[in-house]
């Protein structure tokens, strides 16, 4: 007799529990598989890269220590966030404590919003004025998203002229994929950092050392990277990337001096924003070279009166094709070497 009420406790409490986590679930989590790939570079030390069931855009990372987990980066809009903890929880029950984020951009910081109050989001103190402040105004984002109306409009037109299934079920998947994004972002609440930093810190979680990073501006004024000196691994965000990293908010020349400081790292593996893990320390001095060049090019065009729009058509960065398939500038990049010459940007 004594049995009865306790079971029916712990279904209310279970029930309870249930509606609470159901509450909390942002709009556009639907999509078929795994949202993921977890790659683990090193014991604890996972590259979280997505694959294309749901919209997530950058990569992020996570360090699974002895009672917490880390997340560096949290994707593109609430909903990714949201998954890529789900998943989480198939690697490790331990609970995240903190979050790094590596720069302002919505597709490294839309996902803020998903952590409990007591989680730690840790960034730049520039990351933090950012996302107080007009970053979902720039041009970076407001393409993002006054793009996806359009998008979405387009793939309905093609969807209703294919005849083949194969690829009209393709095109439907992507459609939704577009769609369950779009819903997120209209939940969007931007979430800064609420731990800053300038220079640098360090967590410490028991022999785990987890070095924050700032090494001077280049893709952003405050992009940080997060350095496991232990573990010889680099989250580097978009501060180097497997390719080209965007230019609209960078200081390519001060970025070439900052990238100097990241060699001096002693460290083997680098997993970055957008791209595979990646060893081959020569990507950094291949990034180096395009970005003078990018910057010498786009200057003299503007020399030449061109126009910014014209410069992003003209700039000729083909010698750097070996190394990044696609080195065409887009008009926000030439758009950014415009306004730091013209001194409008500081
Ligand atoms: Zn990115």
């Amino acid at each position: 007799m004594m049995k009865r009420p306790v079971v029916l406790g712990v279904i209310a409490a279970m029930f309870a529990v249930a509606i609470a986590a159901q509450s909390r679930q942002p709009a556009g989590t639907s999509h078929n598989g795994k949202a993921f790939r977890f790659n683990k570079v090193k014991e604890g030390v996972y590259h979280a890269v997505g694959t294309g069931s749901l919209a997530v855009v950058g990569n992020s990372s996570f360090i699974v220590n002895d009672n917490d987990v880390i997340v560096v980066d949290d994707h593109v809009s609430p909903a990714a966030a949201w998954v890529l903890l789900e998943e989480i929880k198939e690697v490790t029950n331990k609970p995240v404590t903190t979050v790094i984020n590596t720069h302002f951009h919505f597709d490294h910081a839309h996902g803020n919003q998903v952590f409990e109050p007591n989680v730690q989001i840790i960034g730049h103190e520039f990351t933090r004025r950012m996302l107080l402040s007009n970053s979902t105004s720039m041009p970076l984002y407001q393409n993002y998203l006054t793009g996806m109306p359009g998008q979405i409009e387009n793939l309905r037109t093609r969807i209703a002229s294919e005849a083949d299934p194969a690829a009209k079920a393709k095109l439907q998947a992507t459609l939704q994929v577009t769609e369950y994004n779009y819903a997120s972002q209209k939940e969007l609440k931007l979430t800064p950092p609420n731990v800053t930093l300038t220079t640098q810190m360090t967590l410490y979680r028991g022999n785990r050392e987890i070095q924050i990073r700032y090494l001077g501006r280049g893709h952003t004024a405050g992009d940080v990277v997060v350095y496991l000196p232990n573990e010889k691994v680099v989250m580097t965000g978009d501060f180097l990337t497997a390719g080209l990293s965007n230019l609209s908010d960078s200081y390519p020349e001060e970025w070439v001096a900052s990238l100097d400081a990241l060699k001096k790292l002693d460290f083997d593996t680098v997993l970055p924003g957008h791209g595979e893990a990646f060893t081959d320390k020569a990507k950094i001095d291949y990034y180096q070279a395009y970005l003078r060049d990018v910057w010498t090019e786009v200057s003299r065009l503007k020399k030449q009166g061109v126009s910014s729009e014209e410069a992003a058509k003209r700039a000729d960065l083909s010698k750097h094709k070996d190394h990044f398939p696609n080195t065409a500038v887009p008009p926000i990049g030439t758009a950014r070497i415009y306004a730091l010459l013209d001194g409008t940007v500081k």
